[in-house]
């Protein structure tokens, strides 16, 4: 029988089978699992949003897949359909905060200023957004 740490127990997902593996070095597996606080938006079975620390619009939420994958591909790769849930997630979100024109942006590797290396769908609104982006 595998043992599992308290880490991997966390955010059971029925569609990964019981567990989802989270990276205990990771800092958004750490928010996902309690571990470092954030300011929670949303949270389902497969996806938890918050607030970000540093934020680039009056809304700029991160929506994040409750198992731990490097980056956009990675998790599309892995399941299509959770992919879909951050955009849905998305909508709710948006349409929560009234937005009714957003931004939803995935950086991908370093030179597209990715920092985080769990994927993570940024929420953006609030404001005029100008293209193309920087
Ligand atoms: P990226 O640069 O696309 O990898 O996005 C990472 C985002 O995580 C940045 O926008 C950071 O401001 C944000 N961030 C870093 N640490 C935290 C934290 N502890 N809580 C919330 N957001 C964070
Ligand atoms: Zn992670």
């Amino acid at each position: 029988m595998q043992v599992l740490q308290q880490w991997q127990l966390f955010a059971p997902c029925s569609r990964y089978g019981n567990y989802v593996a989270l990276d205990p070095n990771c800092l958004f597996c750490k928010i996902i699992n309690g571990d470092i606080p954030a300011h929670i938006v949303f949270r389902n079975e497969n996806v938890v949003a918050f607030n970000d620390i540093d934020p680039q619009a009056p809304t700029h939420v991160l929506i994040v897949p409750t198992l731990h994958v490097e980056n956009a591909a990675g998790l599309a790769k892995m399941s299509p359909t959770l992919t879909a849930d951050l955009f849905v997630a998305a909508g709710e979100i948006a349409a929560t905060n009234g937005l009714t024109g957003y931004r939803t942006v995935f950086n991908t590797g370093a030179e597209a200023g990715q920092s985080v290396f769990h994927a993570h769908l940024h929420l953006l609104g609030g404001r005029g957004l100008a293209w193309p982006p920087g």
